[in-house]
């Protein structure tokens, strides 16, 4: 066995090893974003959303209100200013909730 034919060996183990770890990250994130549809349309039917619009790009965002998760106040695409143009009834579960933020 030549060092040459080692060589070529270990190329072809490594590339199909980076081709296995790609494949995996795809897999991973197709799956987190299914993960993150489903959670959000559950989230949805019992309530617990509020859609607001960025002050910057305009863009619609959906985020969760939870007790336990700090409000987000600004804008995922952007890191615009969020602006609640429909006053929601849901607004008082985070008044209860322990955030400290202003
Ligand atoms: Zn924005």
């Amino acid at each position: 066995m030549s060092n040459a034919s080692d060589i070529r060996e270990l190329q072809e183990k490594q590339e199909q090893l980076t081709k296995g770890v790609v494949n995996a990250f795809e897999q991973v994130s197709f799956d987190y974003a299914k993960l993150q549809t489903m959670f959000f349309a559950l989230l949805q039917d019992l309530g617990k959303t509020d859609t607001l619009s960025c002050s910057e790009c305009n863009e619609e965002v959906m985020r969760p209100l939870l007790s336990k998760l700090p409000v987000e106040n600004t804008c995922p695409m952007c890191g615009g200013d969020l602006i609640n143009d429909t006053s929601q009834t849901t607004v008082d579960d985070w008044d209860n909730g322990t955030t400290e933020e202003e």
